[in-house]
C-alpha cells in the first residue's frame, strides 16, 4: 500500500490555521501506525483530520463488506427509530445520501408505499429492491434538479466526506422550500469526541457539532430547526474517557497499544479506567444533557 496524505484548509471557512486536539491512529484496521492529527480551526472552530488520506486512497480504509448486511435485525430497529425523525409521509420524493444498498429506503417504502425513493452511495453497487432508485455516485455528480426533493436524509455519512461543504451546497439546491433535511453525525463537543477517542479516525474526517452545523446551514441557505441528542441509533456515550486517561497517565502511547506492550502497573491502570467508564457511563446522562457524541440535526429551506 502506497501511503499519501494531504494537508487541507478548513472546509467551512477556508482557514489555514488550527490547533491540535489529539492524535489517533487507525486503531480499528491498523493499516499503518500513522497518528492522524485531529485539529480545530482557529477561525471557525471546525474539527477535522489534517493531514488525511486523499480521496483516491480512501478505499483502502474501508474493508470489503463494510457496506454489506445493513438489513439485519439490528439495522431494522435502527430504521424504525430513524422514521420517527421524519414527518408522516404520503407521496414525497425522498433522497438518502450514503444509502449503502438502500435498506433504509426499502424500510421507509414499506411504511409509505407511495413515496418515491432515491439513494446515492459512492460505494454501493446494488440494491435488493427495484422500488429504490440507486445511484453509485457522489452527490454533486448526480445532477438532480433544483428543489427536486421533499425529504433528504443522511445517517452517519457527512463525517466521512472529504468536502462536506459541497454536499451542504448541493442539498440546499435540490431540497424543496419547506422541505426537510435530516442528518445524523458525531458531536465533536462531547466526551466521545474530545476525550474518549471513539471517533473512527481516519474514516471520520470531520467531527461536527451543533454550532458548526448551524454555521454550515447559514452559509448555504438552510435553517436548522432542531438538534437532538439521541443515543438510540448509535452509542454516543464517552466510554473510553477514563480508560485512555489512566493509560496515558501511566505512560502508554499509541505505539505501546499497537505492540500490546503494557507493564503490570499500566494494565492495572487501564483496568481501573475501564471500570470507571462502566460506572460513570452506565446511564445515558450525556444524551439527556445534550452532550452525547451523536446528534441528529434537522434543517429546512426557507
Ligand atoms: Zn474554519
Amino acid at each position: 500500500m502506497h501511503m499519501t496524505f494531504e494537508h487541507v484548509s478548513c472546509d467551512l471557512c477556508g482557514g489555514e490555521k488550527y490547533k491540535l486536539r489529539y492524535r489517533k491512529p487507525d486503531n480499528w484496521l491498523w493499516l499503518n501506525q500513522f497518528e492522524f492529527p485531529v485539529v480545530e480551526c482557529l477561525n471557525c472552530g471546525l474539527v477535522y483530520v489534517n493531514p488525511r488520506p486523499p480521496e483516491s486512497s480512501m478505499a483502502d480504509y474501508y474493508p470489503k463488506g463494510y457496506h454489506d448486511n445493513r438489513d439485519s435485525e439490528g439495522h431494522m430497529l435502527r430504521y424504525k427509530i430513524q422514521a420517527e425523525f421524519l414527518p408522516p409521509l404520503q407521496d414525497e420524493n425522498v433522497l438518502d445520501i450514503g444509502c449503502a444498498r438502500g435498506d433504509w429506503l426499502i424500510y421507509l417504502k414499506g411504511l409509505y408505499p407511495r413515496i418515491k425513493a432515491c439513494g446515492i452511495d459512492s460505494y454501493a453497487d446494488s440494491t435488493k429492491s427495484g422500488d429504490v432508485h440507486l445511484m453509485c455516485r457522489k452527490l454533486p455528480e448526480c445532477r438532480f434538479h433544483d428543489s427536486e426533493f421533499d425529504i433528504i436524509t443522511s445517517w452517519a455519512v457527512f463525517e466521512h466526506l472529504h468536502r462536506p461543504s459541497e454536499y451542504f451546497k448541493e442539498v440546499a439546491r435540490i431540497l424543496k422550500a419547506k422541505g426537510a433535511f435530516v442528518m445524523l453525525v458525531t458531536n465533536s463537543e462531547s466526551l466521545y469526541g474530545k476525550k474518549a477517542f471513539v471517533e473512527d479516525v481516519p474514516r471520520h474526517l470531520f467531527h461536527f457539532s451543533e454550532t458548526m452545523l448551524q454555521k454550515y446551514a447559514e452559509k448555504y441557505g438552510l435553517i436548522m430547526t432542531s438538534c437532538l441528542y439521541d443515543d438510540r441509533l448509535f452509542d454516543g456515550r464517552g466510554i473510553g474517557t477514563f480508560y485512555y486517561w489512566f493509560l496515558f497517565k501511566a505512560g502508554i502511547t499509541w505505539q505501546h497499544i499497537y505492540f500490546s506492550q503494557f507493564s503490570k502497573t499500566q494494565r492495572l491502570a487501564g483496568n481501573i479506567g475501564a471500570a470507571l467508564d462502566r460506572i460513570v457511563f452506565k446511564k445515558h446522562w450525556e444524551a439527556e444533557r445534550k452532550k452525547s457524541g451523536i446528534l441528529i440535526a434537522k434543517f429546512t429551506k426557507p
